[in-house]
């Protein structure tokens, strides 16, 4: 896919979720939020389902977990809009009640179809509903911080999954939120691994020219082996 068919494949997607009618969500929500971000980067962040203020403004994660997700991509020097970043389910579940089995269901073939697009290289969860559906029976508290290659029924076969806390458990606690920076600055070398997997850095990728400017830098002053809690890769 050239960067504009992938521009357009994405507007499709979230012209459909716009109108979507597939699951009890959509009768409560102001905005259905399809995501958004550089239709050519290879980083895709996945967070549980819209909150009041992406409902009110169709944008994901522009509220206090946005914010703080915001300063994570600060600290390995990333911005929001290098990556791209969606949610399992795209309208605001009421009272911000987790996401039931059966709205993930029926949403998931959005997200599928963004990632089938996006073509990602990682995959970051954010929390542990879209954790679940990346790596199944993974639990959180062990999960977060390690890599694993991304089940392949979800649309992103030759990606890796990265799992992190989810921003609002950050806000809620500040353990959390410590573990999760320390999360943040494995992201980088996740990426690299994942590059490595896939066997074709997206430089090579005569499909992705836009990857060279677009794509989020790794900083050079990463270390993969001699952080404290480095990833684990398996
Ligand atoms: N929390 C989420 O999981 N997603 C958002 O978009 C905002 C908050
Ligand atoms: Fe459709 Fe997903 Fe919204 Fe449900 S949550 S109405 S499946 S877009």
């Amino acid at each position: 896919m050239t960067p504009v068919e992938r521009r357009e494949a994405l507007e499709v997607i979230a012209m459909e979720v716009r109108g979507c009618t597939r699951c009890r969500l959509h009768s409560g929500r102001t905005n259905a939020v399809p995501g958004e971000g550089h239709p050519d980067t290879e980083v895709v962040f996945v967070g549980e389902g819209p909150g009041l203020n992406e409902d009110r403004q169709g944008r994901p994660f522009v509220g206090r977990a946005g914010d703080l997700l915001v300063r994570f991509l600060a600290t390995i020097g990333w911005k929001r809009d290098e990556v791209f970043i969606t949610n399992v389910v795209k309208c605001r579940p009421p009272d911000n009640r987790d996401p039931e089995p059966d709205e993930i269901a029926a949403c998931w073939p959005y997200l599928e179809r963004q990632l089938a697009t996006l073509d990602p290289a990682l995959i970051v969860t954010l929390g542990r509903h879209s954790m679940g559906r990346f790596i199944p029976g993974a639990r959180i508290g062990q999960a977060h911080g390690t890599l694993h290659p991304a089940d392949p029924a979800t649309g992103a076969p030759a990606a890796m999954v990265y799992a992190m806390y989810h921003p609002a458990a950050a806000l809620r606690s500040s353990d959390v939120e410590r573990q999760s920076y320390e999360d943040a600055a494995g992201i980088p070398a996740a990426l690299l691994e994942a590059r490595r997997r896939r066997g074709n850095p997206p430089a090579l990728d005569e499909a992705r020219p836009a990857a060279v400017s677009a794509a989020p830098v790794v900083p050079e002053s990463i270390t993969i082996v001699t952080a404290p809690d480095a990833p684990t890769f398996f």
